[in-house]
């Protein structure tokens, strides 16, 4: 596998970074997730956009513009004859001095892995998940705001350890007034009476790109779209239940903290959304062999 590092591309076992870089000593850096359907990546514009804004956020300057670096994501996909997979987009602080202050850093690293997908089971797609509710609650936007897709993923890596603990693969994390906020590595989305609702962003849940297609895919067939602060007892009462993210597509959800949702399968709605974003992914995307 061929790992872009800073403008030059080099094979798996030479890509690395220094101990002294503020990423690793810190998580002081940012990230982005993306996918390769059909020979194109898809929603490239908008990562690269969100990337840029969790930079501007974290008072990071990226050392290349917003088109150099769509193409250098494009140009490592080429370089590993990908055509379907799984990208990871990161750019660190760069090499700096034990001490926190990030002006001691003075060249950001910009890294690229284009990989295979490693998919989630068939079955959680069948036959949905089963989730809990996790004592983590999300970052407060006054300390870290969970817009900000950064390399600190603590929280939710203990909300993750707290799903698994319980028997669960994905957690609902609440924020500090207890409202919904996200899933560990998803948005999350219920149905009531035909109508889609997901947390407000204000809630603590991620700019979620998917997020936004499956909001969008919605309103073209229809079904009115709101965001309001959703309770777990909205969730419980649910008729439908999903989760979103790059990685994780549209994963129906069937039990919440022991409550069956709807009728304890993947509901009417979960599924024609995601045939329509199956067949979305099939035609929409930036093509990596023009
Ligand atoms: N929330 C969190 C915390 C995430 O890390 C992610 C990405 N894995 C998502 C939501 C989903 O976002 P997207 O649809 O842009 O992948």
């Amino acid at each position: 596998m061929k790992i872009y590092v800073d403008g030059k591309f080099c094979d798996e076992k030479n890509a690395k970074v220094s101990v002294f870089d503020h990423g690793l000593l810190y998580g002081d850096g940012i990230f982005e997730g993306l996918r390769a359907y059909h020979g194109r990546v898809f929603r490239l514009k908008e990562h690269i956009d969100r990337l840029f804004y969790s930079a501007k956020a974290i008072l990071l300057t990226i050392p290349m513009s917003h088109a150099d670096l769509m193409k250098a994501v494009l140009e490592t996909c080429r370089r590993n004859r990908l055509r379907e997979g799984y990208i990871r987009l990161v750019v660190t602080r760069g090499v700096g001095t034990l001490g926190l202050n990030p002006n001691r850093c003075k060249n950001p690293s910009v890294i690229i892995i284009a990989d295979k997908i490693q998919l989630y089971p068939e079955e959680y797609y069948k036959r949905g998940l089963d989730i809990i509710t996790v004592p983590t609650t999300r970052n407060l936007h006054s300390a870290l705001n969970p817009a900000i897709k950064s390399l600190n993923y603590l929280n939710n890596i203990l909300a993750k350890i707290e799903a698994t603990n319980g028997g669960c693969e994905e957690a609902v994390m609440l924020n500090a007034q207890g409202f919904v906020a996200e899933c560990t590595g998803d948005n999350l989305f219920i149905v009531k009476e035909g109508k889609l609702l997901t947390p407000p962003l204000s809630a603590g849940a991620l700019y979620g790109i998917t997020r936004q297609t499956v909001m969008d895919l919605a309103g073209q067939a229809g079904v009115a779209v709101s965001e309001p602060n959703l309770t777990r007892y909205d969730l419980f009462n649910a008729d439908e239940c999903f989760l979103t993210g790059t990685g994780a597509e549209i994963v129906p959800v069937v039990k919440i903290d022991g409550r069956v949702i709807g009728t304890g399968t993947p509901g009417p709605l979960t599924r024609q959304l995601t045939e329509s974003y199956h067949s979305l992914t099939k035609v929409s995307g930036e093509p990596i062999y023009p």
